[in-house]
C-alpha cells in the first residue's frame, strides 16, 4: 500500500473504512453508511464535524491570510489566542509557545525545563521524572518521558530514560494511604536525585493512551509541594485532558494546582488542524531572559501559531464558553455512569468514568478482537486501546446517540463466551 498507516502492521492490515464527509457526530462513509464517532477522531473533534461557526471563521481567515512565519512577524489570531489561553488555564501560566502537534508541544516543554536550570546556573538538572503508564507522544524525548510500551519498544536501546514512578492506585477517591505510598516514592527519589532532575511530567488525573487510568487529585497536590521544595519543574501534559474532557476545563482544576509548564493540543483546534501550545509561568519564562541567544529558547516550528489554527482554536474556546459545555459534559458523564451500571460481565475487570470519558477494562485484549467491525456494523466508530474499550465522544452528542454507542459496547460484552 502506498499510504502508510499509524500503529499498524501493514502486512496484514484490514482495509480501513473510507470516510467521505463528517457532519456533527457522524462519519459518512464512501459506501453510504454513517457511523457515530464515539472517540472524536483521537479525542480532538469536540464540536463534531463540519461545525458551521468554525467553518465560517476558517473561511474568513483563509481569505485574510492562511499562513505566516512567526519569526519576526505577528498577527492578531496568535496574540488573541495567547491571551485567551492565559486567561482560561490555571493561574500563573502567563506565557504561550505554539507548535504544531502534541508531541512537539511536549518536546518544547521538556526543552524549556532542561534549559531553564542551565540558564539560571544550576548545572546537571537534566533528567525527567514521569509516571508508569504515561504517554506523552511519539517523538524521541516524548518517548523517553513515556512508559515503556508498544509505542517505544523498538527504540528502548537508544532512549535515555530518566526516572519512572508509580501513580497512586485506588482511582479518583483513593484512600489517603494509597496516595501516600505513591508520594513517598517521589519523596525518596527527590531526596536522593533532585540535583539531577529537571522536571516531573505527567498527565493529570487520567492517563489516557496508557489505559484510561484515573488517579487521585490529592497526588497532584502533594507532588506540587514536593516539586516546589526540591526545585523540580512540574509539567502537566493536558494534550488529552484539556478543554473539558474530564469535566473541568482543564484536569489541573480537579486538584486546584498550577503546574510550571502545561501542554495542550488535540482538542485545542477542535480536530480541524494540527496544533499545540506549551504554556509557562513567569518564573520559567524569566529564566530565558538575557542579553543574547545563549539563554533564548531556540525552537521554532515552521507552522507555529498558524493563523488558521489560532482562529479555529479561538472559535472553539468561544463555543465551549458560550454554550456551557462544562454542564453538557456533566450530563454526558451522568449518562455514561448510569449506562455502565447495566453492563456486567465476568469479562470485565474494571469500569472507569470521568467527564466525557468512559472506559471498560476487559480481562484481556483477546476478547475485543473483532469489536471494531462489529461496532461499525452497528453504526458506531470505536477503537479499543489494547484491553480498554472506551468512548470519548464529541461533546455535541445527543442522549440517544450516546445510548447507541454504549449499547454497542454492552451488546458486544453480553455475547462474549
Ligand atoms: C496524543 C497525546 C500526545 C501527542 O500528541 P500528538 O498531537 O499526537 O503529537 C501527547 N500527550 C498526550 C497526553 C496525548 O494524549
Amino acid at each position: 500500500m502506498k499510504l502508510w498507516f499509524p500503529y499498524k502492521q501493514m502486512q496484514n492490515m484490514e482495509v480501513p473504512l473510507e470516510v467521505d464527509s463528517g457532519r456533527g457526530v457522524y462519519l459518512n462513509l464512501s459506501d453510504g453508511r454513517s457511523l457515530i464517532d464515539g472517540i472524536s477522531s483521537w479525542w480532538a473533534v469536540i464540536h463534531g464535524y463540519s461545525h458551521p461557526e468554525i467553518n465560517a471563521a476558517l473561511k474568513q481567515q483563509v481569505d485574510q491570510v492562511a499562513h505566516l512565519m512567526l519569526g519576526g512577524l505577528s498577527h492578531k489570531p496568535a496574540t488573541a489566542l495567547a491571551d485567551k489561553l492565559c486567561e482560561i488555564t490555571p493561574i500563573g501560566l502567563n506565557h504561550v509557545f505554539f507548535s504544531d502537534s502534541g508531541s512537539v508541544g511536549v518536546e518544547v516543554a521538556l526543552k524549556m525545563a532542561i534549559q531553564f536550570w542551565k540558564n539560571i546556573g544550576k548545572v546537571g538538572k537534566t533528567k525527567i521524572v514521569s509516571l508508569k503508564n504515561g504517554y506523552h507522544g511519539d517523538t524521541f524525548k516524548a518517548m523517553e518521558a513515556s512508559d515503556d510500551s508498544d509505542f517505544t519498544s523498538a527504540f528502548e536501546t537508544v532512549l535515555h530514560r530518566g526516572f519512572l514512578v508509580q501513580p497512586p492506585d485506588g482511582g479518583y477517591y483513593a484512600h489517603e494511604k494509597l496516595v501516600e505510598i505513591a508520594v513517598n516514592e517521589v519523596l525518596a527519589l527527590f531526596t536522593k536525585h533532585a540535583n539531577e532532575i529537571a522536571c516531573f511530567i505527567l498527565e493529570p488525573i487520567i492517563q489516557c493512551a496508557g489505559g484510561m487510568i484515573i488517579y487521585s487529585p490529592e497526588y497532584l497536590r502533594a507532588i506540587k509541594k514536593l516539586c516546589e521544595k526540591y526545585e523540580v519543574l512540574l509539567i502537566f501534559d493536558e494534550v488529552a485532558t484539556g478543554f473539558g474532557r474530564t469535566g473541568k476545563l482543564f484536569a489541573a482544576e480537579h486538584a486546584g494546582v498550577s503546574p510550571d509548564i502545561m501542554v495542550v493540543g488535540k482538542a485545542l483546534t477542535a480536530g480541524y488542524l494540527g496544533h499545540a501550545a506549551t504554556l509557562a509561568n513567569t518564573m520559567v519564562y524569566n529564566g530565558f531572559l538575557g542579553r543574547n541567544y545563549e539563554t533564548a529558547l531556540m525552537h521554532g516550528p515552521t507552522f507555529m501559531a498558524n493563523p488558521l489554527a489560532c482562529t479555529v482554536a479561538l472559535k472553539s474556546i468561544e463555543l465551549i464558553q458560550k454554550h456551557g459545555y462544562i454542564s453538557k459534559i456533566a450530563e454526558i458523564e451522568k449518562i455514561i455512569v448510569e449506562e455502565f451500571k447495566k453492563i456486567t460481565s465476568p469479562f470485565i475487570k474494571d469500569t472507569r468514568v470521568i467527564g466525557a470519558i468512559g472506559a471498560i477494562e476487559m480481562v484481556n485484549a483477546e476478547v475485543l478482537i473483532g469489536f471494531n467491525n462489529y461496532a461499525a456494523e452497528q453504526g458506531v466508530w470505536l477503537r479499543p486501546i489494547g484491553k480498554i474499550l472506551y468512548l470519548m465522544p464529541p461533546y455535541v452528542i445527543e442522549k440517544n446517540e450516546l445510548l447507541q454507542v454504549i449499547g454497542v459496547m454492552n451488546q458486544w460484552i453480553k455475547h462474549l463466551k
